[in-house]
Order: C-alpha cells, then sequence, then structure tokens
C-alpha cells in the first residue's frame, strides 16, 4: 500500500506528461508526442504501450493519414468511475467517483460531524465511495478493492481540513478537529480499501483542481480558500508546492494588523484565521451581539447588506490582503485565485483586491489575474482525483 504522492517525474515526455498531453487533447497520435516531447518514435511507442497494459490509456481508432497509413489515435479512458475522492470540511463532506481524466461520475455531499472522530467519520464516508464507485454497499463496511482491470478502482485521495505532514498521511495540531491531531489518516484508509491512499489538506486539493481545470497554462499560482478555517495551496513551476513537510501555503497563523487582536486557537492572539476566517466572522459578530449560528448566517447578513456584517468581511478582506501581498511580492504568481464559501463575499473580495495593489511592487501585479476559484463545489474532489491519477501514472 502506497501512501506517498508520485515521485517526481522530472524528465520531459515522462508517463505523466504524455498523459496529461492526451488528456488536454494536446496530442491525440504517437507522432504527436514524439513531436511535443522531442522524444524519437520508438521511445514515445514504449511509453504509450506501457501505459495503454496499465489501463491508463486507450486507442480510440485511426485518426487522419498525412500520407502512408492512418495513425491510431490515442485517448485517455473516460466515464468509468475508477478514482475515490473526499474532500472533507467542517460540517459537509463532497465525496466522489471520478474517471481517469480526472471528470465527476458522480458526487454526493453529506452533513458530517467532525466530533465524532476519525474512524467513524472515515469509516462512514469511505463506505460512500464503495457506494459510488460500484462497490458493494449492502456489505456496509467501505472495504473496497481495485486493480489495474478495467473499471476496477485505482486509488483514492482525500483533503483534510487540517495540517497533513505529508510524508505520513497524519494530521498534526489541527484547528477545530477535536479527536484528530495525530491520527494517521493514510494508514487507518490503507486499513479499509486495497488500493492507494493519497491524503493532503484541503487547500492543496482546490489548488491542485483549479489549476488544472482552469489554469493548467499557468505555472505560478496561489489559490486561497476561504471558508470555516482559511489557508492556501501554491503551485510553483506547475507543480504543487507542499515545502519540507507538507505546511507551505498555510497562512492561517500568520500574525496581521488588528486592534484588539483576538485570541487564536493556536494560543498566540491577531493570526488570520482569528481575524478573517469563516468562524472568526460568526465569533466576532455574536461579541457583537448579533444572533448568527454558522457561516451560512453570515453570508446570508452580507448579502442583505447588514452593516456590521459587511463591515467585519471588509476587515477580513484587508486582512486576508496583507499577508496575500507578502506572498505575492515574495512569489511573484500568474494568477491569485479564491475559493472557498467566502469566496463570493464582495465586500471582502474588493478589499482583499485593493490591499494587494497598495501593498505589492507594481512589477508583481501588472500582469496579475485576481480571480475567483471557478470549479464549484468539486474542486475539492477534482484535485484529490489528480493526486491520485498522478500517483498511478507514476506507479505504472
Ligand atoms: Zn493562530
Amino acid at each position: 500500500m502506497t501512501i506517498d504522492d508520485a515521485p517526481r517525474d522530472a524528465l520531459r515526455g515522462g508517463p505523466r506528461e504524455l498523459l496529461r498531453w492526451v488528456a488536454t487533447g494536446a496530442a491525440v497520435s504517437r507522432a504527436d508526442l514524439s513531436r511535443l516531447s522531442g522524444l524519437s518514435p520508438s521511445t514515445v511507442s514504449q511509453r504509450v504501450e506501457a501505459l495503454i497494459s496499465q489501463g491508463l490509456l486507450e486507442e480510440a481508432g485511426a485518426g487522419r493519414s498525412r500520407g502512408g497509413r492512418r495513425p491510431r489515435q490515442l485517448a485517455v479512458p473516460t466515464g468509468s468511475a475508477v478514482v475515490g475522492a473526499i474532500d472533507l470540511g467542517a460540517h459537509h463532506a463532497r465525496v466522489g467517483a471520478l474517471d481517469l481524466s480526472g471528470r465527476v461520475v458522480q458526487a454526493r455531499t453529506l452533513p458530517v460531524r467532525i466530533e465524532d472522530g476519525p474512524e467513524a467519520v472515515l469509516g462512514a464516508l469511505l463506505a460512500e465511495v464503495a457506494t459510488l464507485v460500484g462497490g458493494d454497499p449492502a456489505a456496509g463496511d467501505g472495504v473496497v478493492t481495485g486493480g489495474s482491470a478495467p473499471g476496477a478502482l485505482r486509488g483514492v485521495g482525500i483533503g483534510i481540513p487540517g495540517p497533513v505532514q505529508h510524508s505520513t498521511g497524519r494530521i498534526v495540531s489541527p484547528s477545530r478537529m477535536p479527536g484528530w491531531n495525530g491520527f494517521d489518516v493514510a494508514a487507518f484508509c490503507a486499513s479499509r480499501v486495497d488500493v492507494p491512499v493519497v491524503v493532503d489538506n484541503d487547500a492543496n486539493l482546490m489548488a491542485l483542481g483549479a489549476h488544472r481545470t482552469a489554469h493548467s497554462e499557468l505555472d505560478h499560482a496561489v489559490y486561497i480558500k476561504a471558508g470555516t478555517g482559511i489557508g492556501s495551496g501554491v503551485i510553483s513551476s506547475g507543480r504543487l508546492h507542499r515545502g519540507a513537510q507538507g505546511s507551505a501555503g498555510d497562512i492561517s497563523h500568520c500574525r496581521v494588523v488588528a486592534d484588539p487582536a483576538p485570541p487564536c486557537t493556536c494560543g498566540n492572539a491577531g493570526c488570520l484565521e482569528a481575524v478573517a476566517s469563516g468562524a472568526a466572522l460568526v465569533t466576532a459578530l455574536r461579541e457583537q451581539g448579533v444572533p448568527v449560528s454558522d457561516l451560512t448566517g453570515v453570508i446570508r447578513l452580507i448579502d442583505d447588506g447588514d452593516r456590521q456584517a459587511t463591515a467585519l468581511a471588509r476587515q477580513a478582506g484587508r486582512a486576508v490582503g496583507e499577508i496575500l501581498a507578502v506572498v505575492v511580492n515574495f512569489f511573484n504568481p500568474q494568477v491569485v485565485a479564491i475559493g472557498g464559501r467566502l469566496a463570493d463575499c464582495e465586500p471582502l473580495l474588493a478589499s482583499m483586491r485593493a490591499t494587494l495593489y497598495e501593498r505589492c511592487l507594481p512589477l508583481a501585479t501588472q500582469t496579475l489575474l485576481i480571480e475567483r476559484v471557478a470549479a464549484g463545489q468539486d474542486v475539492g474532489i477534482t484535485g484529490a482525483a489528480h493526486l491520485v491519477i498522478d500517483h498511478v501514472v507514476a506507479a505504472a
């Protein structure tokens, strides 16, 4: 059982790159792959045959001839639910079955009580994965079997709303996840399924899903996930950048200017998460005597133009903009995109954007795209599926 991410596919024309060119339509034949990669036709053929024998590519009829025999066309098998994905949130989880191109075949949103603990929550979600990929729901035990036969499950990707140590798949000091600290998600899930399991934090999976869906031509991107918590995922040179332990992009405990500085779950005060997360907005509104119970209520108040809620959203946007300005000056991305439930909150977005322009070097913002993540509620499971697909291809 492999828990780790795919190793680097450093060579141009590596299996992952060949597959990506076919999946995106950049190449439809071996000749196209040879031209794009600069590899010899025989090397491309060898790699393509290996991918076909693993069921990761298929022949899709004959293409147009440019004289001589018509070339056989290549395609990524689509339509079969062969990748399981779970995007766990504070109150809900999106669970999906996707095909090898990363397209959603089936997906459902389930209510989750994170305080029920990891075994109960993950056990129920894995059972749902089994149902969606056509396992035996009557068994009810969440055990899923896999393999490389057509239609068999290839792997499961899981996003966790807290810090995940990348090398082990273990959760480390999460906020708002009582009973989950130190839990080995990868090992637990590996005991329930006999396919590779990859685990990452939810912001990284959103970044990967959004990048592959909308920005795969851009090499440097930062994705902010602003929901109950707040985090970010970084794409550098076209790849998810995790850093040494997997905590790269975790901006939740960066300090921002706030007076008074609200206490944070980490023990410090004035962290971005304590000022600008959905949970922080709920707390701040309650302290001002507004009877609001959750983030949905906060968003409704902001949409209705409520004065207190709107002021807090602007303050949150400034705080996100301050941190993001440091990130943009330091990292010089081509795009900054914001996703999560607060992404549609206009006052937050407007003040984030203004702060970013005010605090960044002109060279860094000259051509910078600032936008919303467009991929919707399936962006997390799409990222999880791509993590699995990358792993499977590298292993093949
Ligand atoms: Zn903190």
